[in-house]
């Protein structure tokens, strides 16, 4: 069996540390790769603090991998030792069901539903462990190639960061004429930024402070806005065609909804811990949509690494060992990252 080298958490107040798992050796269709980097998302921190519920530990959290093959089994078509590979927040799923047929593979509605990376059980019956290790067994439609252009460290928060921001992106329209503002820039927002503008959209950074306009220009927003400064909101009033909320804290969703044009749309992938609280006048009032989104599917996450070649983006990140774990995830609840923390798995 190969074994991982791998950093967990055994409780949501626990601190993570150094533990080894062991991976399946590759079946037929599967491909084992050497970890190389791996992202620390804030989905990561709310699942390991027990924000969204009970989580199954030890945890090892990780769903923005990126690596090299080191092991294929015997009827592998896609891909060869090696290669540059990338796995996400899903690992397996049903690929029959309507979305997965679809290419919706994270909306899967079969027996199991979508196979998460970690904090679920696998299709060999054991709990799935994801990137905070050194290596992982995945099938390889799960699978997807990291182009050339792109280092493995700046590709790996695209798994996650980079797909859950392109989707929404291009299902809502952005592209030139269309004023599209991202709300928090952090991880997510960083890339919602960089992608909004190279599909051709005025793009607007809607942060709490100034602190990190000059980045959000140079990621290519031509207007910057915090929201501590009295009255942003509000003179923003009717703005944007499509806004897209990153944040991962509590807030005001109805001051945003107002900055929508009339039939516009806001659609948020943050996930906070707390229900919102919505007043509905502000949509039926001007016939807005609210909508979510959640990731992407393969065949999906693999045209947004292509896309993020052609135009020459990946993410922006500080690379860190293993023991700096902890003190990452209390930087990034503070909203003191820039813009990812990328785990080098060869410190563990
Ligand atoms: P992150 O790096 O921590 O970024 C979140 C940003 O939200 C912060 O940088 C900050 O931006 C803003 N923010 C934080 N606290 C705030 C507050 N109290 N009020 C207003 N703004 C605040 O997190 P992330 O990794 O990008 O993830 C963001 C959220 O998306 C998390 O809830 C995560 O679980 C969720 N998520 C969803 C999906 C999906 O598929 N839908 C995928 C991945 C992650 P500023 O400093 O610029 O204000
Ligand atoms: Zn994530």
């Amino acid at each position: 069996m190969p074994h991982a080298i791998a950093y967990a958490i055994d409780a949501p107040t626990g601190r993570f540390a150094r533990t080894t798992i062991e991976r399946r050796e590759p079946g037929p269709t599967e491909v084992l790769f050497d970890i190389a980097y791996t992202g620390i998302c804030h989905s990561d921190i709310h699942t390991a603090r027990g924000e969204w519920g009970p989580a199954t530990y030890p945890l090892v959290p990780g769903h923005e991998l990126a690596g090299v093959v080191r092991e294929v089994g015997p009827a592998v078509t896609r891909f060869a030792v090696g290669d540059r590979v990338g796995v996400g927040c899903f690992v397996d799923s049903c690929g029959e069901c309507e979305q997965c047929l679809a290419g919706d593979e994270q909306f899967c509605d079969g027996p199991g539903g979508t196979i998460w990376t970690y904090n679920a059980t696998g299709r060999d019956g054991l709990p799935t462990a994801g990137g905070y290790s050194t290596c992982i067994t995945v099938e390889q439609d799960y699978v997807c190639r990291i182009p050339d252009g792109i280092e493995l460290s700046q590709a790996a928060p695209l798994l996650c960061a980079g797909i859950t921001l392109y989707s929404p992106l291009k299902r809502w329209g952005a592209g030139p004429g269309k004023r599209v503002a991202i709300v928090g820039m952090g991880g997510l927002g960083h890339m919602g930024v960089q992608l909004a503008a190279a599909m051709g959209a005025e793009v607007a950074v809607i942060s709490q402070t100034r602190s990190k306009e000059a980045d959000g220009r140079r990621f290519g927003a031509s207007e910057y806005h915090a929201v501590s400064e009295p009255g942003t909101l509000r003179a923003l009033r009717k703005r944007f065609d499509l806004i897209i909320s990153t944040v991962s804290a509590d807030q005001n969703l109805n001051a945003r909804i107002g900055c929508l044009k009339t039939g516009g749309a806001l659609v948020d992938v943050g996930l906070p811990e707390h229900p919102v609280q919505l007043s509905l006048g502000g949509l039926v009032g001007q016939r807005r949509i609210l909508a979510g989104s959640q990731i992407g599917g393969i065949a999906e996450t693999q045209e947004m690494l292509d896309f993020c070649a052609e135009h020459g983006l990946a993410a922006q990140v500080e690379v860190i060992g293993g023991e700096d774990i902890n003190a990452a995830y209390d930087r990034v609840v503070a909203s003191d990252v820039r813009y990812r923390f990328v785990i080098d798995t060869a410190t563990f």
